[in-house]
């Protein structure tokens, strides 16, 4: 314990004696860090009149114009039906979706999810727009019935048809025959030859007349 306090007690006075040249050599040793960091930091200041010469030759690659065609997304053009008979246009029985109708076949007031083109049976329905058929079916009430994927969850319906020319997976153009108007669909027979044409987008009716051209009401 006294070795101990004895020890402190020489370095203190060490210390004491030599304070002046302590202090002398840490402020030595201070200037000498300054220097040396600005030495550094004035050899880095010349390094970056290179650098911002480089990118100067770099206008020659002026050529972003590939990179500018790439935002450019095609607008999609709206899709216009033609109309699902070859022969001209009679509709028989109106879409009616905001009030019910008089169905003269099953005497009941209903509403009417599509177009009913009537014509003799000699006359082909025919796909209004260009798709895919994914049905090709039959029930008493709806008759032969034919339904075109067209993508996009638009599909439509052609009812009360013949026996149907087309078969499921079967690519067709706009105009492409389906079949003949006929009185296949019992739900329908009073309305002489037709074909029942619906539009369904997402799985819901909607008016054909949102894809019809103008005028062809
Ligand atoms: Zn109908």
């Amino acid at each position: 314990m006294d070795k101990k306090y004895a020890k402190n007690g020489k370095t203190k006075a060490f210390l004491k004696r030599n304070m002046y040249y302590i202090i002398m050599g840490v402020c030595i040793l201070a200037i000498g860090a300054m220097i040396t960091v600005a030495l550094l930091t004035q050899d880095k200041t010349p390094v970056p009149d290179p650098v911002q010469n480089d990118p100067i030759p770099d206008p020659a690659g002026n050529d972003p114009d590939p990179v500018d065609n790439n935002p450019e997304e095609p607008v999609p053009t709206p899709i216009v039906f033609r109309l699902p008979v070859a022969n001209e246009a009679n509709v028989q029985m109106d879409y009616v979706m905001d009030t019910v109708v008089w169905w003269s076949t099953l005497k009941v007031y209903k509403v009417h999810n599509g177009i009913d083109f009537a014509g003799a049976e000699t006359d082909t329905a025919v796909a209004a727009y260009k798709g895919v058929v994914r049905k090709v079916e039959y029930d008493a009430l709806n008759g032969h019935y034919v339904e075109i994927d067209h993508g996009n969850g638009l599909v439509t319906y052609y009812g009360s048809l013949s026996e149907p020319a087309v078969a499921v997976g079967q690519q067709v153009e706009a105009g492409t025959v389906l079949g003949n108007l006929s009185t296949s669909a019992t739900a329908e027979m009073k309305l002489g030859p037709h074909v029942h044409f619906a539009v369904y987008k997402d799985g819901k009716v909607v008016s054909p007349y949102d894809y019809l051209p103008e005028g062809d009401k």
